[in-house]
């Protein structure tokens, strides 16, 4: 019972240690000195009675002797040679003879007291042993220590019993005072031992409070907090080893992050799609890119069934398709029509663990979209090249034909034909010329391979102005130019001589008789404007937006009959981009047009 209670006690896993400690050490501390008190207490009380006796029985043995040498005769005034011989002494003497009379007593009148035969420690005396008893005196009416000695004569024979006793009240305060101040002793000794304890307790709980403190700390990501020294080998040896332990995790979680930002980096920079899902088609991860093609939501997707997100459609099938399938690397090409249409190459792979487990696919995103415009654009550029490049051919063909079955007879005609052979054949140069010029630019579009020279724009504007006059005269056209003097710029001039001659020949040739065009150079924001305007036909605005794609024309007869390619503009808009620039049209149908070659510093 007091074990299970002690046990209860000292069960304390769910006390903090300081407390365990120290209940163990105030229960210990507290048990021990109770007993050292009691037992004590219990020595100290026998060390005094058997005291007491020992003076009783001494003091009894000296009396004894003295009343040997005394009659005994019965008319012995015994009461007074007792009050006598009492005298100095602070205890009870009484002698009582062999039948049990009390013939002397310090303390009472014999002649009124009882016979004493049968008291507990007289009665072994008249058979002549020494007794002692502790008991209720009838005489003095108090609790008493007595001690009987028995007295011989000659033969052996009980003479008298001579029986010596002392208050036990007395005995009992000189215990109580001896045992008073060995519990106060033992009190202040379990008090310090228990103070001790609370030291001792709170020495030993206070490193381990703090680990765990700091172990809480490392649980929370703070792994660059330290233990300091504990105080104890094993407790100093333990905060080591958890410092080192934090150390490394510290080191590795750095790792880990590292890692992490790295690929996330690598996923968020890359241009490809990458998606990976579990084996339930759950998100994994999802980078920008295949966000932006599946127009997903940038929130948090993570662990997001993709079929539902996807909502159906070629690329679910082919998610399912992985999912069911999907032990191998398969790849294929999709279409998704979120508003243009998306081409996308999809390549699916198996996702696997350590063991070669699969767990889920990965699927990465290539937009093909404008690689497919790319073989658009190329496969139109081709149809439009070999159809601008038909006609003129078959025209050829024909009156070289015509000629040749009889055409050459009449020699006016032939003429004719001969001429317009030359004119188709012109065509044809233009048409290639232009073609190769593009591809020669379009080849330059970088403007580090650019051939820049410090221009004088004054000396180029007059130069062009120069140059076309002739052809403006013809159309009584007014050419003119305009530029702020010393106005230098870092031109490629075979470039941009190429871009402003197909300008100023379009300004002429859409231009009516009698009309005006101007060569303006100028510097706004920075950039060098090159401006041909011109008072002509105009374009109308549903044109406008088209008029730089490569053979392009508004008017085809018109166009043809001024001998025009349609990649005057496409040349003008690759001059500009090879400068890192652009071109810009304003025009208002029948009111005339301003093409403007807008160039940044080189
Ligand atoms: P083209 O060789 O046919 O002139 P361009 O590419 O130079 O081809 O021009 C494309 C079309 O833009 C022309 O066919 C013409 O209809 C229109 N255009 C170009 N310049 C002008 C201009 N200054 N005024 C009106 N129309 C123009």
């Amino acid at each position: 019972m007091i074990l299970r209670s002690l046990k209860g006690v000292l069960e304390l896993e769910q006390r903090p240690l300081f407390q365990q400690l120290f209940t163990a050490f105030v229960l210990v501390s507290t048990l021990t000195v109770l007993g050292i008190t009691w037992y004590a207490n219990l020595s100290v009380r026998e060390q005094i009675i058997s005291g007491a006796l020992s003076e009783l029985q001494v003091r009894a043995t000296l009396l004894a002797n003295q009343l040997d040498d005394v009659s005994r005769d019965t008319g012995y005034d015994w009461q007074s040679l007792i009050t006598r011989l009492h005298k100095g002494v602070d205890m009870r003497i009484t002698l009582i003879s062999p039948d049990g009379t009390v013939l002397a007593d310090t303390d009472g009148d014999p002649v009124y007291m009882d016979n004493h035969a049968g008291r507990e420690e007289v009665m072994p005396a008249l058979d002549g042993r020494t007794a002692h008893s502790q008991r209720f005196s009838a005489t003095t009416g108090v609790q008493r220590m007595y001690l009987a000695l028995p007295m011989f004569d000659r033969d052996s024979l009980v003479t008298a019993v001579l029986r010596t006793s002392y208050e036990l009240d007395g005995v009992d305060a000189r215990i109580r005072h001896i045992a008073s101040r060995i519990t106060f002793s033992g009190l202040l000794l379990a008090l310090l031992s228990c103070l001790l304890g609370f030291y001792i307790s709170r020495r030993f709980s206070r490193p381990l409070v703090r680990m765990r403190q700091v172990a809480d700390d490392f649980a929370a990501g703070q792994l660059g907090r330290r233990l300091p020294p504990a105080g104890t080998l094993e407790l100093n040896s333990l905060a080591s080893s958890m410092n080192k332990m934090a150390a490394s995790l510290d080191r590795r979680l750095r790792d880990l992050a590292e890692q992490r930002n790295e690929r996330e980096a690598l996923l968020n920079s890359m241009t490809e799609g990458v998606i990976a899902v579990d084996g339930e088609g759950n998100l994994l991860s999802c980078n920008p890119a295949a966000r932006t093609m599946l127009q997903l939501p940038d929130e948090a997707l993570r662990a997001q069934h993709l079929p539902t997100l996807l909502g159906g459609g070629p690329l679910t099938d082919f998610l399912d398709h992985m999912l069911a399938s999907g032990d191998h690397r398969e790849s294929c090409e999709l279409t998704l029509q979120h508003g243009n249409p998306l081409y996308l190459q999809v390549t699916g792979s198996p996702l696997q663990d350590s063991q070669d487990k699969r767990f889920g696919v990965l699927i990465v995103l290539n937009d093909i979209t404008e690689l497919r415009a790319l073989e658009g654009i190329r496969k139109e550029f081709v149809s439009n090249v070999s159809h601008e490049l038909r006609t003129p051919v078959t025209s050829i063909r024909g009156y070289v034909e015509t000629l040749r079955d009889g055409g050459m007879q009449d020699p006016t005609q032939a003429t004719h034909f001969l001429e317009v052979i030359e004119r188709q054949a012109n065509r044809l140069n233009n048409i290639i010329e232009d073609l190769l010029a593009l591809s020669r630019i379009e080849r330059r579009e970088d403007p580090r391979q650019l051939n820049l020279q410090e221009i004088q724009l004054d000396h180029l504007v007059s130069v062009m102005v120069q140059d076309h006059l002739p052809i403006a005269r013809r159309k009584n056209i007014a050419l003119q130019g305009q530029c702020a003097t010393s106005l230098v710029w870092r031109l490629d001039i075979n470039m941009i001589e190429r871009a402003l001659v197909n300008l100023i020949i379009n300004a002429i040739h859409y231009t009516d008789d009698g009309g005006r065009v101007e060569l303006r150079a100028c510097v706004k924001d920075e950039h060098l404007l090159l401006e041909v305007r011109d008072n002509g036909c105009g374009i109308s605005s549903e044109h406008l937006p088209r008029i730089f794609e490569r053979f392009y024309v508004v008017d085809k007869a018109r166009s043809r009959s001024v001998g025009g390619t349609g990649l005057g503009l496409a040349i003008v808009k690759h001059v500009a981009a090879a400068h890192g620039g652009k071109v810009e049209v304003e025009s208002v149908a029948a009111q005339g047009s301003t093409f403007r070659l807008v160039l940044p510093r080189v």
